[in-house]
């Protein structure tokens, strides 16, 4: 019996570039023989026609599945439900939008049957057709996760990743609300190969992150795989209690020295000023962290499927 390939595929407004999906996907499965594979489409709440197209795919080809959301519950959620519901010996994760080439799939298989490796991802070299500012930005984030985090998260990691399914039912064991996944996919351990290529970009419609989403998503990457600003948080409370020690020396000697002339408003003000500030982005810090616990133990679903035509 032939091996079972799911390829997993989070859709959110993407009925423009489903059908040149398709397309570039049937070459690859038909090139592929050695394999079976079914297609995982995700409808993460679209308010286009994405799951129109999704079901057409379907009645043309048996292969492709869908699952429905009932309204956007962002990439990560859809990553979590398609992997939840793929039964194949391998999993694979692409974008919609053909920015995860699927031409590189037999070449990532190939390399996930070598002795030992449990998954195959990929990395973009360069960032070719992104804002400057916005790439940037991506490598200071890299930079700074890499240092505050025992997990590594690799810089131009792409979701695109071929698992085994023991990889998979690992990575499917972490339920928790707060996904992170490129930093699950590290923490999860076992033997990753990289594959390098170009930056592609998008064949139709539009990307769905806006710089302030990738800001909040940063966030969320820092405080799911580091505690680090707590820590930081409470260094610098140490450091002003050493400074304010040394301060109230000062001017106690001084006094003592010189008497107590009323003056000094100004560094007063300056010094309440800078102080409340730290407090307040330290509560600030607290705060993130425990919103985070917040929505841990509601333990709501993940996600909330309103139609699907994959039987349990
Ligand atoms: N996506 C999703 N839910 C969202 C946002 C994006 O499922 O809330 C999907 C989207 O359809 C695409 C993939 O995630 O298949 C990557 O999104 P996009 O291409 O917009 O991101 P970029 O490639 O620009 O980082
Ligand atoms: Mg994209």
């Amino acid at each position: 019996m032939k091996e079972l390939v799911s390829i997993v595929v989070p859709c959110y407004n993407e009925e423009q570039s489903l059908p040149y999906f398709y397309d570039e996907v049937l070459k690859v499965m038909n090139v592929m023989k050695d394999y079976d594979f079914e297609i995982i489409g995700v409808d993460d709440g679209s308010k286009d026609n994405t799951l129109d197209e999704l079901m057409v795919l379907s009645n043309k080809d048996h292969r492709v599945k869908y699952i429905s959301f009932s309204r956007n519950f962002g990439k990560e959620a859809a990553i979590y439900a398609g992997l939840s519901h793929a039964k194949g010996d391998y999993v694979v994760m692409m974008d919609a939008d053909l920015q995860d080439p699927p031409s590189l799939l037999p070449e990532m298989m190939e390399e996930i049957q070598k002795e030992g490796i449990d998954s195959v991802a990929t990395r973009r070299v360069t960032r070719k057709g992104e804002p400057p500012i916005r790439s940037f930005f991506a490598r200071m984030f890299y930079k700074l996760i890499n240092k505050i985090s025992k997990t590594e998260i690799v810089d131009g990691a792409r979701d695109y990743r071929l698992m085994t399914r023991q990889f998979v039912n690992s990575l499917l064991e972490l339920s928790e609300y707060n996904r992170f996944s490129k930093g699950l996919f590290g923490w999860v351990g076992y033997n990753t190969t990289w594959i390098e290529f170009e930056n592609v970009e998008r064949i139709a419609g539009e990307t769905k992150w806006s710089f302030w989403k990738l800001f909040k998503y940063s966030i969320e990457g820092i405080v799911a795989f580091s505690t680090v600003p707590l820590f930081i948080a409470a260094l610098t409370g140490i450091l002003f209690c050493i400074l304010a020690f040394v301060f109230i020396m000062f001017i106690i000697v001084r006094t003592l020295l010189f008497g107590d002339p009323v003056s000094g408003w100004p560094s007063t003000i300056c010094i309440i000023l800078l102080i409340g500030g730290i407090q307040l982005l330290c509560i600030g810090i607290l705060g993130e962290y425990l919103a985070k616990t917040y929505l841990e133990v509601k333990h709501r679903p993940i996600y909330i499927c309103k139609t699907t035509n994959i039987d349990q």
